[in-house]
């Protein structure tokens, strides 16, 4: 199986050097430089065109939105055999995937949507989760490919709902890192350090991959290290709006959230991590948390 990667931003390179290891892999990247030293450290094979790409089995997707893999699609797609599964691991709008797998099916290419969380580490050691929607048929088909980045891989619907679960992964991930913070700067601000706090909320039922991991290893050691941009959280707080619109639902706890994130967007930037949303907390607060 040859697989073709689109995409080598903090996600794609290190999943795309994985998969050079185990299959023959062709990959783009918009700044070729990026493709080019990916093919020096990884043995990936960098290509400067996206037609590139043609003859692989699977092309897969790693790009901020949709929106950049719908154009991806409309240059690559003429070019493509039918039979050949393209793999979106983009978190993008459900609606938006749809429209990509409906383009290419008119080439006779199937299309899965198959958004990731568990950051560079994760896809650097293999252990992504991975969210799909589309047919179990083709899932069945890529699932060595799938293999080799992935800890966990779970069928959630039809295409459209592997991006509809990840929105909602990445709300409630910025839900629990907002709300922490608020509790543990309100309990400094009364004298309760946030490592003795941690220590018994990590072992009772306000616990969380926030309260668990981000704020001990990243927060209370005053490092935030870079791993997933402020802005595409942002973004990903609007796609999770959307599912609840098109569900015709209400979210109120997602709204305020949402506000949050982009008023974080505004005062940081959007290059920031988003771990740095706690920062605007603490900031408000005047005091840090340690
Ligand atoms: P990065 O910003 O690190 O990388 C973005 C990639 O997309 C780069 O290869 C960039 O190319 C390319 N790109 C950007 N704009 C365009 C464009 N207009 N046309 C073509 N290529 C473009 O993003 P991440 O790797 O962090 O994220 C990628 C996707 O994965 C996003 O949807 C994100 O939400 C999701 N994700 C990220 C996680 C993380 O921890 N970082 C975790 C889970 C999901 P160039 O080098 O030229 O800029």
């Amino acid at each position: 199986m040859e697989i073709g990667y689109i995409g080598l931003g903090a996600i794609g390179r290190p999943m795309a050097a994985r998969l050079a290891a185990r299959f023959p892999t062709r990959v783009f990247n918009r700044t070729a430089a990026v493709a080019h030293a990916h093919a020096a450290a990884s043995g990936s094979e960098a290509v400067e065109d996206l037609r590139g790409l043609a003859a692989v089995d699977v092309v897969c997707s790693c790009l901020p939105t949709d929106v950049e893999v719908a154009a991806a699609v409309d240059e690559l797609a003429p070019h493509l055999s039918s039979g050949t599964v393209w793999l979106d691991h983009t978190s993008g709008a459900p609606a938006g995937s749809r429209a990509i797998a409906a383009r290419l099916a008119t080439r006779g290419v199937a299309y899965l949507d198959a958004p990731v969380s568990g950051g560079p580490h994760g896809a650097a050691s293999g252990e992504l989760a991975i969210m799909v929607g589309g047919e179990s048929a083709v899932l069945a088909q890529i699932e060595p490919v799938l293999a080799e980045v992935a800890g966990r891989v779970v069928h959630v619907g039809p295409v459209g709902s592997g991006m509809a679960v990840k929105a909602v992964n990445n709300a409630l991930l910025a839900t629990c890192l907002q709300a922490t913070a608020e509790g543990l700067v309100a309990l400094a601000a009364q004298g309760v350090d946030a490592s003795t706090a941690l220590q018994v909320l990590n072992a009772a039922s306000g616990r969380s991959f926030a309260s668990e991991v981000l704020f001990p290893e990243r927060v209370l050691d005053r490092s935030y290290p870079f791993s997933f941009a402020l802005g595409l959280l942002a973004k990903d707080l609007g796609l999770a709006e959307g599912v609840v619109a098109d569900a015709g639902a209400s979210a109120p706890a997602l709204s305020v959230v949402a506000a949050q994130v982009r008023a974080a967007v505004e005062h940081l930037g959007a290059d920031a991590d988003h771990v740095e949303l706690v920062r605007v907390v603490e900031q408000a607060a005047e005091l840090e948390l340690r």
